[in-house]
């Protein structure tokens, strides 16, 4: 068996469970919610200490994380993460991994990831290999309970801040949907994309013939019109919405099987990813499927965490600038790439994802 080098040995395993309240309430078309949870994972080697964080119900996750998958870490080689990723999936197989588990496993694998780019003294984008030097971003909230002021000033101040795409939520209203969807279109003017989220909240029909009505406003992005449970509703979907729109989903995967089930059965014009439910691990998987599928592949929230992983893959559409985590992210972390010309930049001299813990508040937040 291979010697462990000593300054690659992960030597501590620490873990926060953090809770922020929204700066006010957030309605989409089938939730409300008036705080965010996520855990964070530190993963110390001698002096290097690297972090991944997950949007998940927090005490829940770190109890799994300090129960279950801490003890895989600790002491390992902090550069075979093949191994650990193997036996992480593993020690979860009874508990249930998609859900909660992916979430726990996802940020351990992201504070890997960023432990390996320190200790090798690089940028996690380097580690990964990069395709291009920025991301672009799309503005996302346009939350259901926002009124025409709230709605137009959050949009409009992303137009104005160079982001050349847009999404709002809609579903909770569907009779209202449409005025609101032009308002948007007004705001934004007509050279800026306009997509909206359903999060699931209409059936096939019912979603097909909103989808007819906001074609009006030059939509050209429909995320689950249906719940993403119903691959089959998608795929319908996606061959009778109007010229220019398409489908988009994938948020809920957990898995490449997941992502590869999507794709086989045709069921979204772009795929999302959201690497703090499937670690970077698996959105680098996602990646190479949809190149293998000549899908393009749109980032899930956590803008900052997406960055670097963002600027690896091939076939990328764009990175999901979520008004909670671009908020909680600039609360909690110092080091974020910042926002120029439409897009995220990250730093190619810093080690890692280059976040680093604003650790008073960090303690603040705890829960
Ligand atoms: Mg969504």
């Amino acid at each position: 068996m291979a010697r462990v080098n000593r300054a690659a040995r992960i030597d501590d395993v620490r873990v926060h469970a953090c809770r922020v309240p929204t700066d006010a309430e957030e309605c989409d078309g089938t939730l409300c919610w008036s705080a965010t949870e996520l855990v964070i994972v530190e993963l110390r080697a001698g002096t290097t200490t690297g972090f991944g964080y997950s949007y998940t119900q927090a005490r829940p996750a770190a109890t799994l994380i300090v129960e279950k998958l801490a003890e895989l870490v600790r002491g390992a080689d902090a550069l075979d993460l093949p191994q650990l990723w193997k036996a992480m999936n593993a020690a979860l197989r009874n508990l249930g991994r998609p859900g909660l588990g992916m979430m726990a496993l996802a940020a351990v694998d992201i504070a890997l990831w960023d432990l390996k780019a320190r200790l090798l003294g690089i940028s996690l984008a380097q580690l990964f290999g990069r395709m291009r030097e920025s991301v672009p971003v799309y503005g996302s909230g346009g939350f259901t309970n926002e009124d025409d002021a709230q709605l137009r000033a959050q949009l409009g101040g992303w137009v104005d801040a160079g982001l050349r795409a847009v999404k709002l939520k809609i579903g909770s209203r569907p009779d209202d949907d449409p005025r609101r969807v032009a308002l948007a279109r007004e705001t934004v003017g007509s050279d800026v994309e306009l997509m909206v989220d359903a999060n699931g909240a209409f059936d096939r029909y019912a979603a097909l013939a909103i989808a007819h009505e906001l074609a009006a406003s030059n939509v050209c992005w429909f995320e689950e019109p249906v719940s993403s449970d119903d691959v089959d509703g998608l795929h319908w979907l996606g061959l009778r919405l109007p010229v220019g729109m398409a489908v988009a989903a994938g948020e809920y995967g957990w898995d490449c099987r997941y992502f590869r089930h999507l794709l086989e059965n045709r069921a979204v014009g772009t795929l999302q990813a959201d690497a703090t439910r499937c670690g970077y691990t698996g959105f680098l998987q996602a990646a190479a499927l949809c190149d293998s599928f000549l899908v393009p592949l749109s980032a899930h929230c956590a803008p900052a965490l997406h960055v670097p992983v963002c600027a690896a893959v091939p076939r990328l559409r764009h990175l999901e600038y979520f008004h909670d985590h671009s908020r909680i992210e600039q609360m909690l972390f110092d080091g974020l790439p910042p926002l120029r010309d439409g897009a995220l930049w990250p730093d190619p001299d810093a080690p890692g994802h280059g976040l680093h813990l604003r650790t008073a508040e960090i303690a603040r937040h705890g829960c």
